[in-house]
């Protein structure tokens, strides 16, 4: 408590870099990196404001890892080996035990994919968390959302909905399955599997907003549509629901899965689904592209089940 700005980032946030492409990182008015020969910059930016992204109180570490997460989710939906991060912090006070708390979330995980902080800001204000993570890929290698075709297959990795039904249990009781807890608090960016997919998937896209929502903006780019089976939805063991129609919802337009949602040419199925064993990550065909637009959720008795209304948006 007490502490300069300049004492909280020294403290808290400058630490030894392990990268040899910094040239120049904290401290200066700007960092200076090495772009390597033959690679392109991938750059992502997305902001937690407290009491919209996040529950007022969320633990500091948790904090610090899901700022982080949420950005290299969508480094990983582009098919991106993660670099750099910069840090946009708003706090309320200069706490530094809460800060030093934050840093020790976020480097937990920037220290597992090899990711150096080169630089930011820090103001006073609501608490609020900016990261932009920047990311190298191969020219033409990168996975954008356009590139699906009738007849690909749809698939997605992980299990949907966790982290919704965590929200929920939370919200409704002030506790939630730890296993449910976990995903929401501290999800894991899919970035193996995004760069395996690249030169791989027809497209790409994360699931953050629910899978109808995202499925949706990747099917909009390609200008196709698709069915979903519901019952191929993939559903975690802790996942406890009174009907179908509460576990499809959640699946569905949960927000907060931070899994990849892409679609594969027949030719390429069989390696796309053999990657689930070799990254240990669960991979499951959930459906199929197709020409006429929109999304069509068939259930197991083979009737059109009516979605709920589709994902989050800001400003409405
Ligand atoms: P300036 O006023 O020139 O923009 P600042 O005082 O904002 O410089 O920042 C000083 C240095 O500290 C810069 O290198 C900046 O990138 C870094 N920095 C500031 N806040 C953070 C932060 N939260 N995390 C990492 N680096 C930070
Ligand atoms: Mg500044």
């Amino acid at each position: 408590m007490g502490v300069s700005e300049f004492e909280l980032i020294d403290h808290c946030f400058r630490r030894a870099g392990r990268r040899d492409d910094v040239a120049l990182g904290i401290g200066d008015d700007a960092a200076v990196l090495a772009v390597p020969a033959g690679r392109r910059l991938v750059v992502a930016l997305d902001t937690l404001n407290e009491g919209v992204h996040f529950l007022p109180g969320t633990a500091p570490a948790d904090l610090g890892w899901k700022a982080l997460a949420v950005n290299l989710s969508d480094l990983a939906a582009m098919g991106a080996e993660p670099a750099w991060l910069t840090l946009s912090l708003s706090l309320p006070r200069a706490d530094e035990s809460w800060a030093c708390a934050f840093a020790d979330g976020l480097f937990a995980l920037a220290d597992r994919h090899g990711m150096a902080l080169v630089g930011g800001d820090t103001t006073r204000g609501p608490l609020s968390v900016g990261v932009q993570a920047i990311g190298l890929v191969e020219p033409g290698r990168e996975l954008r959302r356009s590139g699906a075709r009738p007849g690909d297959s749809v698939l997605v990795s992980g299990t949907l909905g966790d982290a919704a039904a965590a929200l929920g249990q939370l919200k409704a009781t002030g506790k939630a399955d730890p296993a449910l807890r976990a995903r929401l608090d501290r999800p894991e960016p899919r970035l193996a599997l995004g760069r395996r997919l690249a030169g791989l998937a027809s497209a790409c896209i994360d699931v953050s907003d629910g899978l109808l929502a995202d499925l949706g903006h990747l099917l909009d780019a390609s200008g196709c549509g698709a069915r979903i089976e519901l019952a191929r939805l993939p559903r975690a063991d802790a996942m406890r629901v009174d009907s179908e129609a509460e576990l499809w919802d959640l699946q569905l337009a949960g927000g907060d899965d931070y899994e990849l949602c892409f679609t594969v040419g027949a030719a390429r199925l069989a390696e796309a689904e053999g990657l689930a064993a070799e990254l240990g990550v669960r991979v499951s065909r959930i459906g199929t592209v197709e020409a006429q637009p929109g999304i069509r959720c068939l259930r197991p008795d083979g009737g059109l089940h009516q979605p709920p209304a589709a994902g989050w948006d800001h400003f409405v």
